[in-house]
């Protein structure tokens, strides 16, 4: 069962097992997983894993294309986003994906009444399978220049799917730009998931008013943490509380509760996806992951 997950889930084949482990403390006669509670909710590392990929054909499924807000839109499957942003020099495409999901990425584009052709630039949330696997692909559909930041960059390199090296036409480093047709992205360095994950920061127009939108990287920890991911992560988890935000965004829909937010465009009242309270849900929840498995981990290593 585990071999087959890992095989099929590309973001979590790396950590998958390995948590197993480490939650009974390399014992498998130990106790039960780590659980936090956070908002009213309960969680394991499992159920966390479990709500960002859903079901099996949540990865590969259609989700409705919809505008998120401004020039932004969600071209993505039912559990693995994919963003769109439009402007009047060409499109950035955010996450590819799986490869297998190109087709439907751009079937949504056009749904929107956009041009898959004329995505100029692709960029990325982190180097694993389910988020940039498909990157070799767009730029061979549509000539999009790919850049990456430079920590996931021996990661991205080495997937090469039906082996297609992966594209890189620029490398970025934490807070560098990228601006096309009036819009600018900021790309943070978020480490730890993968050494380059990365959140992107960005303003869209709506009703007269500048919003600020974060894209945030996934912060999900594995359970074994060395001490430079304890660093890694903790700063993660400060940049992200920094950061301005009025629209949160991540790499799978369920870090901000899309189908939920989704629902509420038909009740036709303000734009759910504008919600600042919640922006920091998402790090509260990894972060208290994390202090538990670190608390669990120190303890273990107790005599
Ligand atoms: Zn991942």
């Amino acid at each position: 069962m585990f071999a087959a997950v890992a095989i099929v889930l590309g973001c979590v084949s790396l950590m998958f097992e390995p948590l197993a482990t480490a939650q009974r403390g390399g014992n498998a006669a130990a106790g039960p997983p780590v659980k936090v509670t956070v908002n009213g909710r309960e969680w394991t590392q499992q159920q966390l894993f479990q709500r960002n990929i859903g079901g099996q054909d949540d990865q590969t499924t259609q989700f409705p294309p919809h505008k998120i807000i401004g020039n932004m839109y969600y071209v993505g499957t039912v559990s693995l986003a994919s963003f769109l942003i439009v402007t009047p020099q060409g499109n950035i495409l955010i996450n590819s994906t799986y490869e297998r999901n190109i087709p439907v990425i751009q079937k949504s584009i056009e749904q929107l009444g956009f041009k898959f052709s004329d995505t100029k630039i692709l960029l990325g949330s982190h180097a694993h399978g389910d988020h940039q696997e498909g990157d070799a692909l767009v730029k061979q559909l549509t000539g999009a220049q790919v850049m990456a930041m430079a920590e996931d960059v021996p990661l991205l390199q080495a997937m090469k799917p039906g082996g297609k090296e992966h594209p890189i036409d620029k490398v970025l480093h934490d807070g560098d730009k990228v601006t096309l047709g009036g819009t600018t992205l900021v790309a943070h360095l978020t480490g730890g998931h993968t050494p380059g994950c990365t959140t992107w920061t960005t303003t869209a127009q709506e009703g007269g008013r500048s919003y600020n939108v974060m894209i945030g990287c996934s912060l999900r920890p594995p359970a074994m943490l060395t001490p430079a991911l304890i660093d890694t992560f903790s700063a993660s988890f400060k940049t992200v509380r920094a950061l301005p935000c009025d629209v949160q965004l991540g790499d799978h829909g369920a870090q901000y509760n899309m189908q939920e937010k989704f629902a509420k465009l038909k009740d036709g009242g303000g734009n759910p996806f504008i919600d600042p309270a919640s922006c920091k849900l998402e790090a509260d929840i990894q972060e208290a992951m994390f202090r538990a498995l670190l608390a669990e981990q120190q303890q273990a290593a107790r005599p």
